[in-house]
């Protein structure tokens, strides 16, 4: 089991210990896989080290060419790349090859990103000096992706870094490594030299601790619970070590009584049953006004029924197994905690055995009405294919509620008012506002949580900036 890339090499980890990777559709055991610790972090981290001179300084052009490659590789490895992802996941195929698309998507767009970085001359008060600002890449970045989007969340992160001239060690979310080592061989043979690119597949406690502790890191880079964001932000703060976050959300999905209706569900199946709700931007809580709360459950129910839940694997499968036994417990148990606490199901409610889905881990998508602010699914993520209805009187109110959360990274409302739209978007303290969208992201667009939701900014542009460090160069032209 050679499955570490460092310094241009795979590798099997110094420890010998191993790492078993399940299929959640049907808990078959896909990979026994070499599993990483301390030293090899120590040794993907050097090799970092060692190749940032040599990758920052290649010509644009030539970093360009590299990742224009690797953005080539992804689309002609689309299948077999989208059929991993849905057996480490259970996402359904049709969104695995969705999720591959925007993965290379990405690589092409940082492959032209990496040309366009540049500095400013600045004007001087005093004439004898002239002013030059030049961004130069930030050292070693240290990635961390979750499960829930394995091949796109590469892709987001080191797209961006390398483009800005970093070396990278990442370590990826240990339920979800096969589509990882994929991307790495596709980095292999995309041609970048040894040490730019390695990947630790290791205990996430080792790999955090390096990642803080090592002053060859200078970049954290992390996707995943706030939970894990604030302890490794609380140990980037011991070395000033410059750290992104994107966390964990609790979307507000508003549907005010003027909306169309069956745009509303369509968001709302996209952002809430999409990837099965295990997605930090998925709508948690659906704040509809009073009179339109029977139509609009009922839309929702007629489309559900048409859904089929299933094995990814199978192409008119549209909800997939949750990630693994806990995470299906999680859901089933604020199911319940909503029970007990008065409100009724209206749709699903239960796990979904028979058929063929018993060894998996399948829960029946979830509509849940007559909910209050004391039931966990009003303010814990579920991450999950539960969709709490919650209904409401006043527009005045709902900005208010819609805003008491720690969370800031998504909102969603519906309505056909011009007036409103703007009003309301720009009351919401989030980061990202979809006005009659359910799916508001773009390769190019900005994604940056608000409070707890995170801290810096992923996405095109932006995301370049997050790996560049701005330097002041003065020039006194009196000899
Ligand atoms: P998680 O438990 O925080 O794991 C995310 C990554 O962190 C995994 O690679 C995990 O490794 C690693 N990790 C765990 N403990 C660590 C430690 N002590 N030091 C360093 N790394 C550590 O989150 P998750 O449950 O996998 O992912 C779901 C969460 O991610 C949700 O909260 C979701 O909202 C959030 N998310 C946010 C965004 C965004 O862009 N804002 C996007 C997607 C997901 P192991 O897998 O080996 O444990």
């Amino acid at each position: 089991m050679k499955n570490l890339f460092i310094n241009g090499k795979w590798l099997s980890s110094e420890s010998g210990e191993t790492l078993k990777v399940y299929n959640p559709a049907n808990n078959e055991l896909l990979k026994e896989l070499s599993f990483g610790n301390e030293t090899d972090v120590k040794k993907a981290i050097d090799a970092a080290y060692q190749a940032f001179p040599v990758w920052s300084n290649m010509s644009p052009n030539e970093r360009s060419k590299i990742l224009r490659k690797v953005s080539d590789l992804i689309t002609e490895n689309l299948e077999d790349l989208a059929l991993t992802i849905t057996k480490e996941t259970g996402k359904p195929i049709s969104e695995a090859r969705n999720e591959t698309l925007r993965a290379s998507e990405n690589f092409l767009w940082y492959s032209e990103e990496t040309k366009r970085i540049n500095g400013e001359v600045l004007s001087s008060n005093i004439p004898t000096k002239r002013l030059i600002v030049v961004n130069q890449p930030i050292g070693v970045v240290g990635a961390i992706t979750p499960w829930n989007i394995p091949l796109n969340m590469i892709a987001r992160k080191l797209g961006p870094a390398l483009a800005a001239g970093c070396t990278v060690v990442l370590k990826p979310a240990e339920s979800t490594p096969l589509d990882a080592i994929k991307m790495f061989e596709i980095f292999e043979k995309a041609g970048f030299p040894k040490g730019v690119v390695n990947l630790i597949i290791g205990k996430p406690e080792k790999v955090g601790e390096e990642f803080i502790n090592n002053r060859k890191v200078r970049k954290i880079t992390f996707t995943g619970s706030t939970r894990v964001g604030k302890y490794l932000m609380e140990g980037a703060s011991k070395q000033v070590k410059n750290i992104s976050l994107e966390l964990g959300g609790h979307a507000p999905f508003i549907v005010f009584e003027d909306a169309d209706l069956d745009q509303a569900v369509d968001s709302l199946l996209l952002t809430k049953f999409g990837n099965n709700g295990q997605m930090c931007i998925s709508a948690n809580r659906i704040y509809v006004q009073e009179a339109v709360v029977e139509s609009f459950s009922a839309k929702l129910i007629e489309r559900l029924e048409k859904m089929k839940v299933g094995n990814g694997a199978e192409e008119d499968t549209k909800i997939g197994p949750l990630i693994n036994e806990s995470a299906l417990n999680k859901v089933l148990s604020h199911i319940e905690d909503a029970k007990d606490k008065g409100a009724k199901v209206l749709y699903g409610g239960e796990r979904l055995v028979g058929g063929g889905l018993e060894e998996g881990f399948f829960c029946k998508p979830t509509i849940l009405v007559e909910v209050n602010s004391k039931m966990k699914v009003a303010h814990e993520e579920t991450f999950g294919p539960v969709a709490p209805i919650i209904s409401f009187k006043n527009e005045e109110d709902i900005i208010d509620i819609a805003n008491n959360s720690d969370y800031g990274l998504a909102a969603y409302f519906f309505t056909k008012s011009t007036k409103k739209s703007f009003e309301v978007a720009e009351k919401l303290q989030y980061g990202i506002i979809g006005v009659n969208d359910g799916w508001p992201i773009q390769i190019h667009t900005p994604f940056a949580g608000h409070k707890e939701s995170g801290i810096g900014v992923e996405g095109g542009t932006f995301a370049v900036k997050e790996f560049l460090t701005t330097k002041l160069i003065t020039m006194n032209i009196e000899n």
